[in-house]
């Protein structure tokens, strides 16, 4: 079995790397170097941020996944000799509306989430502005330095006998029996699957599959070890730790198309929410600021499964802001599907264009 994986972010790597753990022959395209788009962009968390307020199908994966994460994380630190560095130092929430129908979603779906008060919340977290009251804290999350993530991935795409990677030659066209290149090469295979992200939409033309780009900025703070040691989401922004130090503050929410431009307007805004948040961050410098482009779909249920009036086309994309999160349990799913055996969770949520 050969199988054409389209798009190497998160998604087309690690769904390679699954692939050729079913012992299929895999080829990995994609447009641009590997993991260099939406994947490299992102923060990190293994979280859908404020998690209740998503749609089940978004939770099921979700949980999943952060069941998977730490022994991928190892597994592709020991594979690669580049370490992930995965941290499972929690999320803290502050200024949350709707706590109890978030205490009672976390009853029901499992993850510890409780209300801390301040004492504890400065203890976790002792450079926080002064002022709050009480937090939500899920002490089980994690987070993931995605750049390394997916120099793991690219170092194994290119290391894995059963993988061939092309890179900076994008899809032209497709069919059941494989893909033609940009470049005119063709690539012949039993299967095509598509994990483009943001494009998959523009790659699927004739395809009720609704994923649009959505991007979002970032900045980071070059700030001392243990300055900051959890992820803190407030007001819908968010900082992330870096073992170094570093502090990733996100995002953006913007629909203008496939533009990555970064502007000052951001830059300013995203500072504003990280110095309301520590105060004494700015005594650091912002050492970087850039975007990626989200794989915006309805209610953020990525589409897994096989394309319609097509045998054998597959698509696994639209993972909106939680594809980092929901990737191991959306690429298992997939394997599953491809391979035609039962999938642990209930496929009908994710299916590409009902
Ligand atoms: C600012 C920001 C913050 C985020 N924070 C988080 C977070 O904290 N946690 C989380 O879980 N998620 C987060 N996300 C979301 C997450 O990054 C995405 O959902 C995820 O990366 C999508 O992965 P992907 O592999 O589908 O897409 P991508 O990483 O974009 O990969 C798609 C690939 O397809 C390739 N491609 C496109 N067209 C073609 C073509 N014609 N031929 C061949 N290849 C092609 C592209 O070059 C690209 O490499 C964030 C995203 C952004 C932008």
């Amino acid at each position: 079995m050969k199988v054409v994986v389209v798009g190497g972010g998160a998604i087309g790597m690690l769904q390679a790397r699954s692939f050729a753990g079913e012992g299929y022959d895999v080829v990995i395209v994609d447009k641009s170097a590997l993991g260099r788009e939406a994947s490299w962009a992102g923060g990190g968390i293994i979280s859908p941020l404020y998690p209740w307020r998503y749609s089940e199908p978004v939770t099921a994966l979700a949980s999943r996944s952060q069941a998977l994460y730490p022994d991928l994380v190892a597994a592709l630190h020991q594979e690669s000799g580049i370490d992930p560095e995965y941290s499972g130092h929690g999320l803290l929430m502050l200024q949350v509306e709707g706590k109890d129908q978030a205490i009672r979603w976390a009853a029901k779906n499992g993850p510890w989430l409780e209300e801390i008060k301040a004492a504890q919340l400065y203890a976790l977290e002792p450079a926080l502005g002064q002022g709050h009251e009480s937090s939500l804290w899920m002490p089980s999350v994690g987070s993931v330095r995605n750049p390394r993530l997916l120099n793991a991935l690219r170092a194994l795409m290119h290391e894995h006998p059963a993988i061939e990677v092309i890179e900076n030659d994008g899809l032209a066209r497709f069919d059941e029996r494989g893909v033609t290149l940009e470049s005119g090469k063709r690539v012949d295979a039993d299967s095509v699957v598509f994990c483009s992200g943001a494009w998959t939409s523009s790659l699927l033309p004739n395809q009720r599959i609704k994923i649009e780009p959505v991007k979002g900025q970032m900045i980071v703070f070059d700030a001392p070890q243990g300055f900051v040691n959890r992820v803190v989401l407030s007001d819908g922004r968010y900082v992330i730790p870096r073992r170094d130090g570093k502090v990733v503050v996100g995002s953006t929410l913007e629909y203008c198309g496939f533009d990555k431009t970064t502007n000052d307007e951001a830059r300013q805004s995203l500072y504003g929410s990280a110095l309301a948040l520590y105060p004494e961050l700015k005594r650091y410098p912002v050492i970087h600021q850039w975007a990626g482009l989200r794989p915006g779909s309805p209610n953020g249920i990525p589409s897994i499964g096989p394309i319609s009036g097509y045998e054998n086309v597959y698509v696994n994309a639209g993972h909106f802001r939680n594809g980092l999160v929901l990737a191991p349990a959306s690429v298992e799913l997939l394997s599953d599907l491809v391979a035609k055996r039962a999938s642990k969770i209930d496929p009908k949520p994710y299916i590409p264009s009902p």
